[in-house]
């Protein structure tokens, strides 16, 4: 698989060569939504907003991804959420929550898809102080891509930059 950088007001994440990109319209600086699309549906997304309004509301990166499970957990058409993986690494200087989750679907709902079908959500949460923004990475699999699809996501993930300097910082090497 070959990457390459998607970058757009100071933050950066490669992106497979291949993939369609989508970019919500009037997104700004401060809040929007980009997402990675491949030729078969798969979807990667990267949304950001303001870190106040995360603060305000959750203590640490680890609580906002828990809230957001929870919202997952509740929606119509998912039954018998479980999270397979919860780790806590770092990007630059900041705390990267990743979740690995797995549901079954019961057909309709938000997620639509067949009943007695699993979906597998992954996700990392972000904190960004410097940039004063949060970052979401998410995507949704099927189980039977989850090896092929959990590769992709890594990559992202670990390419993942959350402010200026650190870009300025790569680009020098
Ligand atoms: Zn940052």
């Amino acid at each position: 698989m070959d990457y390459e950088c998607f970058c757009i007001y100071g933050f950066g994440v490669d992106y497979p060569t291949d993939w369609q990109v989508m970019i919500e319209p009037r997104i700004r600086r401060v809040k929007g939504t980009v997402t990675f699309r491949s030729a078969e549906g798969m979807e990667i997304g990267v949304s950001w907003g303001p870190l106040k309004e995360a603060k305000g509301r959750f203590s640490s990166a680890d609580e906002h991804a828990k809230d957001t499970l929870d919202r997952i957990k509740k929606s119509r058409g998912i039954n018998n959420f479980r999270i397979l993986e919860h780790m806590s690494d770092r990007i630059d200087e900041h705390i990267a929550v990743f979740n690995h989750a797995r549901a079954d679907l019961a057909g309709g709902g938000f997620f639509g898809g067949g009943a007695g079908k699993q979906t597998e959500i992954l996700s990392m949460h972000l904190h960004c102080d410097r940039s004063e923004r949060y970052f979401v990475l998410y995507g949704r699999t099927t189980a039977e891509r989850t090896y092929e699809y959990a590769d992709i996501f890594n990559h992202m993930r670990n390419s993942f930059n959350c402010h200026t300097a650190e870009l300025k910082k790569r680009m020098e090497y």
